[in-house]
């Protein structure tokens, strides 16, 4: 038997030891430094460190909902349960989720809780890579080293906060917060607030903000006001260039007093048990060099599941998995300089297209087209092209109805269509 280490059991991780389990000749063992599955779905009211003094990995905040509707969420062998009318679920009901396709597809088995790995270096063979994961037991405290054939990297990309540089930021009087560590709004009841990004959290949170805030200004560089109703409290300013003691100032150089700034600017990719040997960079939020977002092109028996963003993330991290198992066990791969070049092809061929280089991970709606490319390289069938029109349909709506959206339902109806049950308009 051939052994396939996994750091996590989030979604990804719980998806790599799904379909390792079922591969002929391959023996998964999953690292979960938590006690439970389910990653940044598993929520705590708490901030800063763990109990074992590890950063908290969670960004949930006790009140989200899904900002997809549950019916493009799943993983495509198993779709979530329709008992639940909402198309925008509770986290608790994504965590449920979660555990039962874990107990589904008897997971836990080759799971070991409570355990850290601290450490990974290739072994370079004629026969190809393998790795040794050093891994520390939480509750004993003691080490161990596991040689593995090989490594599905599912250690999460929503965890470590990325700060902006705000110019004279020192300067600043008032509270700083990064979304990861925001809960719940009542902190904020009465505060002037700004919300420094409007991608998904952004947007979610200024609104909840919004209930009891004095007013919230939102703050982002997007070319255009989002064209949507928002509440009486809240307005659209332009980015943040510097710091004022009280406030801040903004590109058109108008400024305001505020007593907060919360940052919903993202999150930096970060593989900190891997030793310079891996091969792999962080440079300007790519990591490099991965062939199709997923195999470390120097060690090809190293894959990375979810790193490509602005998609939907389960059925992607399936793609991503089979794939990478299929070039594992059946096929050959392209030479190192093959792949590199190809990758290097697919970046200038979107720089070209307007994009910024950071985004590179950024897939949008070229995930369909990268879903495909998947599957095709590895035998697959497609995505059901339903995902796609709902997921599209719901990202135009979430701009033009930003309040209202989730309050919509949906329905898949077909191989191609969905139909919305419950209209979420304010009309
Ligand atoms: P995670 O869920 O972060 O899991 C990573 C796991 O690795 C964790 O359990 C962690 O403990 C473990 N780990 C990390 N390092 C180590 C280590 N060194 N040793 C051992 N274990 C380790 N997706 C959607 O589909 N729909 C949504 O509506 C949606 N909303 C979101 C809202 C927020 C606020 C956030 C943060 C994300 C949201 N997502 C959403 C994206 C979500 O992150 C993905 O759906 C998915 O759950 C990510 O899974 P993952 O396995 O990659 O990472």
């Amino acid at each position: 038997m051939r052994v396939v280490g996994v750091i996590g059991a989030g979604a990804a991780g719980l998806c790599a030891a799904r379909h390792a389990l079922a591969s002929t000749g391959l023996s998964p063992v999953v690292w979960e430094k938590s006690s439970q599955v389910g990653g940044t779905w598993v929520y705590t009211p708490h901030t800063g460190k763990d109990q074992d003094g590890l950063p908290i990995h969670s960004s949930m905040y006790q009140s989200l909902k899904t900002n997809l509707p549950k019916e493009v969420m799943g993983f495509p062998d198993f779709p979530f349960s329709s008992d639940k009318e909402e198309s925008f679920i509770h986290h608790s009901d994504v965590l449920k989720y979660l555990k039962s396709y874990t107990d589904n597809f008897n997971l836990n088995q080759c799971i070991k809780f409570r355990h850290h790995v601290e450490l990974v270096s290739p072994v370079v063979t004629d026969d190809g890579t393998t790795w040794q994961v050093t891994v520390q037991d939480l509750d004993t405290k003691t080490s161990s080293t596991t040689v593995c054939d090989a490594l599905l990297i599912c250690n999460g990309h929503y965890s470590v906060p990325r700060m902006p540089q705000v110019k004279d930021i020192e300067r600043y009087k008032g509270k700083q917060v990064h979304s990861h560590d925001y809960r719940e709004p009542s902190p904020y009841k009465g505060l002037t607030v700004v919300v420094l990004g409007a991608a998904a959290s952004g947007l979610d949170i200024s609104l909840e903000l919004a209930t009891v805030a004095k007013e919230v200004l939102l703050s982002h560089n997007f070319p255009l006001p989002i064209p949507s109703e928002l509440p009486p409290n809240m307005r659209q300013v332009q980015g943040v260039v510097s710091a004022l003691d009280e406030g801040f100032v903004f590109a058109d150089g108008s400024s305001a007093q505020a007593d907060v700034i919360m940052y919903c600017t993202g999150y930096e990719f970060t593989f900190p048990f891997l030793t310079d040997e891996c091969g792999v960079t962080i440079e300007n939020n790519i990591v490099k060099p991965l062939y199709k977002h997923v195999i470390n092109s120097t060690h090809p028996s190293m894959g990375f599941i979810g790193i490509p963003f602005q998609v939907c993330p389960f059925p992607t991290f399936d793609f991503q998995v089979r794939f990478f198992l299929k070039m594992l066990l059946e096929v050959t791969l392209p030479s190192k300089q093959n792949m590199d070049e190809i990758t290097e092809r697919n970046l200038n061929e979107q720089c070209s297209a307007g994009m910024a280089v950071r985004h590179f991970h950024r897939l949008g709606s070229q995930q369909w087209q990268y879903n495909d490319d998947l599957a095709n390289l590895s035998g697959l069938p497609y995505l059901p092209r339903a995902i796609m029109n709902l997921y599209e349909a719901v990202s135009a709506h979430r701009r033009r109805e930003v309040m209202f959206y989730k309050q919509s339902r949906y329905r898949i109806t077909g191989p191609e269509s969905f139909e919305q049950i419950r209209s979420g308009t304010s009309w």
